[in-house]
């Protein structure tokens, strides 16, 4: 029996909770069959032993049923994602993963339209605001495939610049930052997109010239899809923040995505409400979307609750005209909304 035909196998085993297969993933190494015994050497990102144990069990349901294997031998090797240590330096100077950055931050939600991308693109400029005074600097990558919006919002595009084979980011309100937006088509169909996100991924990690960078804030797509798993299984994450808004339909949905990313061992960081209030002229406050979702869900998730972004058209503006509100009108109480949670992120980066 061919090697081949034991991977077509291989590949109907699904990481647990996600659509996408081991094979793909890459987490298979090795292959071997002599006289009807299996063996499959599996390597996984995570320290979580009940992902290994389904992997386990599906490689075995999936060669079994093969006629002429007759056993099945599984070895699964766990490793952790590294994580820097508790004073963010890695014994290296940096974090594992991307040469020169010392913590990557996701930014996550379960439903799309709750601003997930106005966040990671306002995050990112108070996170560089706050860190310009030590002299250092963030990057902003967006992993978004389905909807990158981060160009618009950040008021950067056109296609980068490849020197010694590596890509360099472009750059904005000081901030490095690299898109799908910049290298796929409008037009190329979105069904075509998810078998990229691995290898673009792997792109933006491996072949950006990204520099020396304190932070790198990645705006995730939205929901619990296959460009979770395999940021998790390429770069070292630090954690996710994940936003919602307060509405319940919407804090059940990240919840579900913030357990699809603790199960890839990311941890979550802490949660932030957006699209709170609308803050009236007299500085009364309606609570449009509801109220304390953002709260309840970090209460459940047993994690931080960050704070609250209010509604204001200023953000949508702001980020309709390539400038986050956090540097287009710092003075604003919507940019100093941002730029608590970023403070407040500095802190537990630190700790
Ligand atoms: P997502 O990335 O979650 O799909 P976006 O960041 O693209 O969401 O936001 C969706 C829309 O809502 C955008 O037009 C954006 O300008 C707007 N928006 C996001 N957050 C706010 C806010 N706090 N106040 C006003 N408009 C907002």
């Amino acid at each position: 029996m061919s090697k081949e035909a034991i991977k077509n196998a291989l590949s109907t085993v699904k990481y647990p909770g996600f659509s996408r297969d081991i094979v793909s993933f890459g987490l298979v190494r090795s292959i071997d069959f002599d006289s009807g015994n299996a063996v499959i050497g599996i390597s996984v990102t995570t320290s979580d032993h009940s992902v290994a144990a389904e992997i386990r069990d599906g490689v075995e349901t999936a060669l079994k049923a093969l006629d002429e294997v007759e056993s099945v031998e599984v070895n699964v090797s766990l490793s952790p994602a590294k994580k820097p240590d508790a004073t963010g330096d890695s014994p290296s100077g940096v974090g594992a993963g991307i040469p020169g950055v010392k913590h990557v931050i996701a930014v996550a939600s379960g439903k799309g339209g709750v601003g997930k991308s106005t966040f990671s693109s306002n995050l990112a400029c108070a996170l560089a605001k706050q860190l310009s005074a030590e002299g250092k600097r963030v990057g902003l990558l967006d992993c978004d495939i389905y909807g990158p919006s981060i160009p618009l919002m950040m008021g950067v595009g056109g296609r980068p610049e490849i020197e010694d084979e590596s890509i360099i980011p472009l750059e904005n309100h000081g901030i490095k930052i690299m898109s799908m937006g910049f290298l796929i088509d409008d037009d190329t169909p979105v069904v075509w997109r998810g078998p990229m996100i691995q290898k673009t991924i792997n792109q933006f990690i491996n072949n950006v010239k990204w520099g020396e960078l304190e932070i790198i804030v990645v705006d995730l797509p939205p929901g619990t899809g296959d460009a979770q798993l395999s940021l998790a299984q390429t770069i070292p994450l630090r954690g996710a923040v994940v936003v919602t808004t307060p509405q319940l339909a919407a804090t059940q949905v990240a919840k579900r995505g913030a357990r699809m990313l603790e199960k890839t061992n990311v941890p979550i960081i802490g949660v932030a409400e957006n699209m709170s209030y609308l803050e009236g002229p007299d500085g009364s406050k309606q609570h449009i979307f509801g109220q304390g979702g953002g709260e309840k869900t970090a209460t459940d998730l047993k994690v931080e609750f960050l704070g609250q972004i209010p509604l204001d058209p200023g953000i949508r503006e702001a980020g309709d005209n390539g400038a986050p509100i956090a540097v287009a009108n710092p003075e604003s109480s919507s940019s100093e909304s941002f730029h608590a949670i970023a403070a407040k992120l500095i802190e537990r980066i630190g700790n």
